[in-house]
């Protein structure tokens, strides 16, 4: 994507899966890019990565149920490159219980990682970009479970059908500053967040019946549509909801044991 060549991207999740891939995707298309998460021995990695590559990138801590660290990641981040033109916010966590029994305090950290942590984040890139003049895209990670459900993820299906809502609001909102808002909504990725589910073989093959494609898509895969929406050739994009899923909301969109 030619249009990406000299933009300064933000990774929101990047130590690992497929925020790692969407970083170095970004930089392969030619951005500067700045990585964060809680590990910072991960996103120092990745960044690594990228500049062994030839690239540009910087791996920041940030902890996103923490305003602070929050913005003090923004202000570096400026610090490093001047400007952000790009932020993905791919930060999440999943925990499989029971509706019955799930706590109540696992239920408010999946709800403020997955949901509050990106309107933190944002919130602290929105009013920054707005300040350098406008301009500029933003990209979540949804789930296929902003759309559909299965059993034992309700923290998770709420914070994700909730991420999805937030993304259009700031698409219309900030619209008239220039920034485009999407979120790309992947299918089943095989990643340290996935792989004990996909062990299961009633989860494992529930999940392959139900996917048109008959495979777990690749974290590469979803970094093609970030890059996509990030990039200035999807310039009269703004507020949709990509799945990249091998067909699975199209076609069975059905309950999968957990
Ligand atoms: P991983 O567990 O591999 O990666 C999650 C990333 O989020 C890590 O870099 C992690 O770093 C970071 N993170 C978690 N909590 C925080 C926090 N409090 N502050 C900052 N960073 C944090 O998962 P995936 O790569 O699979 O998932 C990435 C995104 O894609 C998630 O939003 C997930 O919901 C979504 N998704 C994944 C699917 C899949 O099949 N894998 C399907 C649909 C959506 P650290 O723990 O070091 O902070």
């Amino acid at each position: 994507m030619r249009g990406l060549k000299g933009k300064v991207a933000v990774v929101v999740g990047g130590g690992r899966g497929i925020g790692r891939a969407i970083a170095e995707q970004l930089a392969d298309y030619g951005c500067s890019v700045v990585v964060g998460s809680r590990t910072l021995s991960e996103v120092e990695n990745t960044a690594l990565g990228i500049r062994n590559a030839g690239g540009s990138a910087h791996g920041l801590s940030i902890d996103v149920q923490d305003r602070s660290s929050v913005s003090n990641f923004a202000d570096e981040a400026f610090k490093l490159y001047g400007r952000a033109d790009i932020l993905v916010y791919c930060a999440g966590i999943n925990q499989r219980l029971s509706a019955e029994e799930y706590p109540e305090e696992t239920w408010s950290k999946v709800i403020d990682i997955n949901l509050t942590g990106a309107y933190r984040t944002c919130q602290e890139f929105g009013q920054r970009m707005i300040a350098q003049g406008g301009g500029g895209s933003i990209v979540t990670i949804t789930s296929m479970m902003s759309h559909v459900v299965t059993p034992k993820q309700s923290a998770y299906s709420a914070s994700k059908g909730a991420l999805m809502q937030y993304t259009k609001l700031l698409a219309v909102e900030w619209a008239k500053s220039n920034i485009r808002v999407n979120a790309v909504s992947p299918g089943y990725i095989e990643t340290e967040m996935t792989k004990n589910a996909i062990a299961q073989p009633g989860f494992r093959n529930a999940v392959l019946e139900k996917t048109p494609m008959e495979r777990f898509g690749a974290a590469a895969e979803i970094a093609q549509a970030v890059c996509f929406l990030a990039s200035p050739e999807a310039s009269f994009i703004t507020g949709a909801i990509l799945p990249v899923d091998g067909g699975f909301l199209a076609g069975h969109p059905a309950i999968i044991p957990s």
